[in-house]
């Protein structure tokens, strides 16, 4: 029930259509990435040809699924929207591939979560744009190559690590998507809240900006809850008062951490001492998940410089300490 959870939650829904960029020139931030893939989209529809294989990967609600759709846009093409669970046998990846037209793009979210068995069909697929199929059994088996449709793969995944390394050479193009920027951020709370006709000022879109981790969906899920309590409590406007007691209503801090990042914290200060703690260790002390501290904690505490990362594991920073309000009497500081 975490409000700063940057996964995707069942009221979001009702807002992110309407939100999501439709062109790269609408996508805000990630100037690396969008700048690379306009050299490569323009150069491909230049050529007439599919794009190259994408993968990005970061962590998640900074607009990968977006920037999918937006590659399909820009290439004036279809997409097809998976991932990686959906896809359980083979077959039914090949009823995907050959359904696709000339040009399309699939989209896998979690694509390193596909089965061994259904990556396999994909390789050949990627590669030369083909299905490799067996007809018949026992000696009379034979394999029958069957042609593709040239296609674009969009692959997403929180980690490119989590690939395995035959997959994960197949794509021409790896995009990294990194935790926006406070700027970028209150530009996005600006743009959203002119499509869902709410008036807010700068200060206001700052503080939402502020406390929402780096990400997107968090941003537009607190600007939404703001709304709400300014629509109740006030007139509509959303004015940096109102949106600061909004936020302090919803238990999230002047920099977007809550109760479970504070516990995360405190772990570490109470029980080991600031660190260094392996992530297991800290996994089993705080009672959440590992990959879930990986992928959706860590990242913000690393972004806020709170946390880092040695050779023999987690180490708190001085600044850390200053945010909980504990002194810092240790000598060796990272
Ligand atoms: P998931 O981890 O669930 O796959 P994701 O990385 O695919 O998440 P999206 O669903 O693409 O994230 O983005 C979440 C929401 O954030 C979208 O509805 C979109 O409105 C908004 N958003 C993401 N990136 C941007 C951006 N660069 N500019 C403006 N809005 C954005």
């Amino acid at each position: 029930n975490r409000i700063v959870t940057p996964n995707l939650k069942s009221d979001d829904i009702e807002i992110e259509g309407s939100l999501r960029p439709k062109y790269l020139s609408d996508y805000i931030g990630q100037d690396k990435v969008k700048n690379r893939l306009k050299i490569f989209i323009d150069a491909a529809k230049m050529r007439k040809e599919s794009l190259d294989h994408v993968l990005l990967y970061g962590p998640p609600g900074l607009g990968k699924t977006t920037l999918s759709n937006i590659i399909a846009n820009e290439m004036g093409v279809n997409i097809k929207v998976t991932s990686g669970p959906a896809i359980e046998r083979p077959g039914d990846l090949a009823a995907i591939l050959t359904n696709l037209s000339e040009n399309d793009v699939l989209f896998i979210d979690e694509i390193h979560r596909l089965s061994r068995n259904v990556e396999e069909v994909l390789y050949p697929a990627m590669e030369d744009f083909a299905l490799d199929i067996i007809i018949g059994k026992g000696p009379s088996a034979k394999s029958v190559r069957i042609d593709l449709p040239k296609f674009t793969l969009v692959g997403a995944t929180t980690r490119a690590g989590l690939l395995t390394s035959p997959l994960r050479d197949r794509f021409g193009v790896i995009c990294k998507l990194d935790l926006y920027n406070i700027e970028d951020l209150k530009t996005i709370v600006i743009r959203s809240a002119r499509i869902l006709n709410v008036p807010i000022s700068e200060k206001a879109a700052v503080e939402i900006a502020k406390r929402s981790r780096g990400t997107p969906r968090i941003v537009n899920r607190l600007l939404k809850r703001v709304r709400d309590y300014a629509q109740v409590v006030g007139n509509g406007e959303i004015d940096i008062d109102i949106a600061k007691k909004a936020l302090n209503m919803l238990e999230v801090d002047n920099l977007g951490l809550d109760s479970v990042d504070r516990k995360i914290l405190n772990t570490i200060i109470e029980k080991f001492d600031g660190g260094p703690v392996g992530l297991d260790t800290l996994a089993a002390s705080t009672g959440e998940e590992k990959n879930t501290i990986e992928d959706v904690y860590e990242p913000y505490l690393l972004q806020l410089g709170f946390l880092k990362r040695t050779p023999r594991g987690r180490v708190l920073t001085r600044k850390a300490y200053e945010h909980m309000g504990i002194d810092f009497n240790k000598e060796d500081e990272v």
